[in-house]
């Protein structure tokens, strides 16, 4: 297969920035793991912002997630989301995801965000934990602009890193995010990778933690009404009775390459926000350099020898491809969730 053969996905995730104002002991950015191996290039400019979406509209993508480091720390954000909203390919009935910790927001941004049909989701990693979490005591300013979204007309998700740390609040976590406002919950358990890598045993949840975060999110979101998901895939044999999530949506099987996949703040392709592998350049031609690496993601060339034989296999990647690479350097081991659990 050659490059002008790939189908790209619809949906691509761009990393505006990678400065951030927080300092998250769980953040998966590359770019932060010790001794880290991840270059930093030079950042795109606007121009080659616009350049790098327009590419975009060519190889077919529809709909964009903004994130960072911290997207409002790039000066060009709000012109970049008004030259994607000049784009008639990227239709405007369906927002625009944009991921942030919190600090900056203003209400200027929350009316921009308004005009340009964003979707805000906030990161909330525990109440009381938030400053351990991430160095800056400012959860009560989320749970304010949660609010003030509110108020103002701008959906919004309360994003939830779960960690040893923040495991035990997490039914507070969610309720205050959902009783100041956010419409949906998206909760990641914490995966290694990034600065995360420095304090894996600090963070990492065991089986039963697992378990426990999806429960506490179900009864949550029945009590609220509302709706959730789990951004990251959990293998399926550790779920007990999936049919009893009615309101959160457990997905496990990697949407790295087939429904996603990230141009970095140097313009840099990956296949995931989790993944430290470059395997091409949204402004070079072809995009993709690293064919092979793509197709172990685009073709679910990844599967670990014990789950081959499994029933599951068709519906299951055995949770996260990349975490497992990034642990064991082989991206068919199984999920880092069976490390200490067998
Ligand atoms: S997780 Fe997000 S908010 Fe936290 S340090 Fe990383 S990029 Fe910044
Ligand atoms: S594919 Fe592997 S991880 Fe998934 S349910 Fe089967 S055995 Fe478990
Ligand atoms: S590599 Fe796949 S499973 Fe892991 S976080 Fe990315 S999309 Fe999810």
């Amino acid at each position: 297969m050659t490059s002008s053969d790939l189908r790209f996905p619809q949906s691509a995730i761009l990393e505006l920035t990678y400065r951030c104002n927080h300092r998250c002991r769980f953040c998966s950015c590359p770019w932060e793991a010790p001794s880290c191996s991840y270059e930093k290039g030079t950042e795109l400019t606007l121009e080659e912002w616009c350049r790098a979406i327009d590419r975009l509209q060519t190889l077919g993508v529809k709909t964009l997630t903004i994130s960072g480091g911290e997207a409002l720390l790039n000066d060009s954000l709000l012109d970049i989301l008004k030259y994607i909203r000049s784009k008639g390919c990227f239709n405007t009935d369906v927002p625009i995801v944009l991921i942030s910790n919190g600090l900056l927001i203003s209400e200027a941004f929350l009316e921009a965000f308004k005009r340009y049909n964003v979707h805000l989701s906030m990161s909330l990693p525990g109440v009381d934990t938030f400053e351990w979490h991430t160095g800056v005591d400012n959860a009560s300013g989320v749970l304010h602009w949660f609010e003030e979204a509110k108020r103002l007309g701008v959906p919004t998700t309360v994003n939830v890193t779960v960690t040893k740390h923040n495991y035990h609040e997490l039914y507070r976590t969610l309720a205050e995010g959902l009783l100041a406002g956010a419409d949906t919950v998206l909760l990641n358990r914490f995966l290694p990778g990034g600065r995360g890598l420095a304090n894996i045993d600090e963070l990492t949840l065991d089986t039963d933690q697992l378990r426990g975060m999806l429960d506490t999110a179900e009864e949550v979101l029945e009590l609220a009404g509302r709706r959730g998901a789990v951004g990251t895939e959990f293998p399926r044999c550790i779920i007990e009775k999936p049919e009893k999530y009615k309101r959160l949506r457990v997905a496990s099987v990697c949407a790295a390459a087939k429904e996603f996949f990230v141009i970095d703040p140097s313009g840099r392709v990956r296949t995931c926000n989790h993944s430290p592998r470059v395997v091409g350049h949204i402004l070079r031609t072809p995009v993709i350099s690293d064919i092979d690496y793509w197709n172990i993601f685009a073709q679910r060339r990844y599967i670990p020898v014990s789950c081959v034989s499994c029933h599951d296999v068709n519906y299951c990647d055995c949770g996260c491809r990349e975490a497992a690479a990034i642990v064991h350097g082989n991206v068919c081991a199984k999920d880092v969730c069976f490390d200490n659990n067998e």
